[in-house]
């Protein structure tokens, strides 16, 4: 079989290019491999479901460009596909001094990036949401919440209308790139087969340097996983903000920090936190595999990173492993929090790519052969900027001929 384009993964980066190439080149065969049986298993499904303004990225990184065209070209994607959603807004808080400081800082860095904000005193924090306690915070109106799941599942229905073929319960197993094509190995219920392709792009996720590595690339990166742990809060609590409620985050990780969210089905949850994982795509909190665990342990650059983190990390761990302390995270800003509030809820695992050298990748990062675009990293925003990720890929291809 011979196709013009393959993608490897079926979550919503992979999705939305799928969708947008072939909506962009009607007659060329252009195939979606995804090896579990549904679309948006790990990272898509799995998130906070929140649509960034982008508050937080480096003024003309790519995180910073895609955010902002992302958030309007999800809505404007939800609106044009009946889907759910909905702009509550969002308030950034500040519970001291030195997170005043830091906010200002996050001010700036919004200014800089154009997105509109207000700053608020303690007072008209109070005012408009009386169950928040901060000294300081920032106003976002334009962040949004939304089910990542159905704007993938939207934009996979628009890629088979389109005339592309989408396999599910399809794992890639071998690439071997030729001069003019590339041959993709694949593992199905079905058995094995091999297909050709002219060109192959990977939005692989969790698997994103194991993909890379069975094309040889001469990029030396690592995936590591770092799990999101959530609570749900009990439905005594569904109307305790109407706001999403953030912390003010650390600025030398990128993660946001535990965070109180509406969720587009009416309830809140808390968190995520970020805990080294034992298990890439393992989702309850004792899950080890060997293999995984391994890769993390042989790298070099983790080791470098945990020298550098160590102290955050071992925090991080005991929040986990103990209720109390996590909840007293988002007691700073919601004082009115209970234990008894706290329900089970699925964590998510981000796919965090850390260098050799221990740095961890802040920005999306993309790797390239001759027939070939791999997305090595795509941290949150992802979710909120698959489309223009999409297009960017596009364009990329189309450059490359
Ligand atoms: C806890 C958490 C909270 C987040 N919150 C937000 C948020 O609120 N807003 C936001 O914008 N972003 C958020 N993100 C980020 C966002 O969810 C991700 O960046 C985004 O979903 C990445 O999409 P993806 O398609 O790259 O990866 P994934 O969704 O992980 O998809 C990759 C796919 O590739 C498939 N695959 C892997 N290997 C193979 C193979 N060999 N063969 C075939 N298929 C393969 C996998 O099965 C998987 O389905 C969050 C992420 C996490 C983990």
């Amino acid at each position: 079989m011979q196709y013009d384009f393959v993608i490897i993964g079926g979550g919503i980066v992979g999705v939305s290019t799928a969708w947008q190439l072939q909506s962009r080149y009607p007659k060329k065969k252009v195939l979606l491999l995804e090896k579990e049986s549904a679309l948006s298993q790990h990272q898509t499904g799995h998130n906070s479901g929140v649509i960034h303004a982008g508050v937080y990225y480096t003024p003309g990184s790519l995180k910073a460009q895609f955010c902002q065209q992302g958030a309007d070209a999800t809505m404007d994607f939800c609106k044009a596909n009946d889907i759910p959603f909905e702009q509550c807004g969002k308030l950034l808080v500040a519970t001291d001094r030195e997170e005043y400081h830091r906010m200002l800082a996050l001010a700036e860095r919004s200014q800089a990036n154009g997105i509109e904000h207000e700053l608020l005193d303690s007072k008209e924090l109070l005012r408009r949401e009386p169950q928040i306690s901060g000294v300081a915070a920032i106003h976002v109106a334009k962040t949004g919440i939304v089910n990542y799941r159905q704007v993938t599942e939207a934009m996979a229905q628009q890629f088979v209308k389109a005339g592309g073929d989408l396999r599910l319960g399809h794992e890639v197993t071998g690439l071997d790139e030729h001069d003019d094509h590339i041959r993709v190995d694949i593992n199905s219920n079905a058995g094995r087969l091999s297909i050709n392709t002219s060109y192959l792009i990977a939005c692989a996720g969790l698997a994103a340097d194991r993909i890379t590595r069975l094309m040889e690339l001469p990029i030396d990166f690592r995936i590591i996983p770092f799990r999101g742990e959530y609570y749900r809060l009990s439905s005594r609590c569904n109307n305790v903000v109407k706001h999403l409620i953030y912390p003010i985050p650390d600025p030398e990780l990128p993660f946001l920090g535990v965070h109180l969210t509406r969720m587009i089905d009416g309830s809140i949850t808390i968190g995520p936190n970020a805990v080294l994982g034992f298990k890439r795509e393992g989702y309850e909190q004792y899950n080890f595999d060997l293999r995984d665990s391994w890769e993390t342990a042989s790298f070099p650059g983790f080791w470098k990173l945990a020298k550098q983190h160590w102290r955050s990390a071992r925090e991080e761990f005991k929040n986990s492993w103990q209720p109390i302390r996590y909840l007293k995270l988002a007691q700073k800003y919601c004082p009115q929090l209970e234990l008894s509030d706290l329900e089970e809820y699925p964590a998510g695992i981000r796919a965090q790519a850390v260098m050799a050298d221990g740095s961890l990748v802040h920005d999306f990062l993309f790797a390239e052969s001759p027939r070939s675009l791999h997305v090595c990293n795509a941290p949150s925003p992802a979710a909120t900027s698959a489309i223009p990720i999409g297009k960017y890929i596009c364009e990329l291809v189309s450059k490359s001929g």
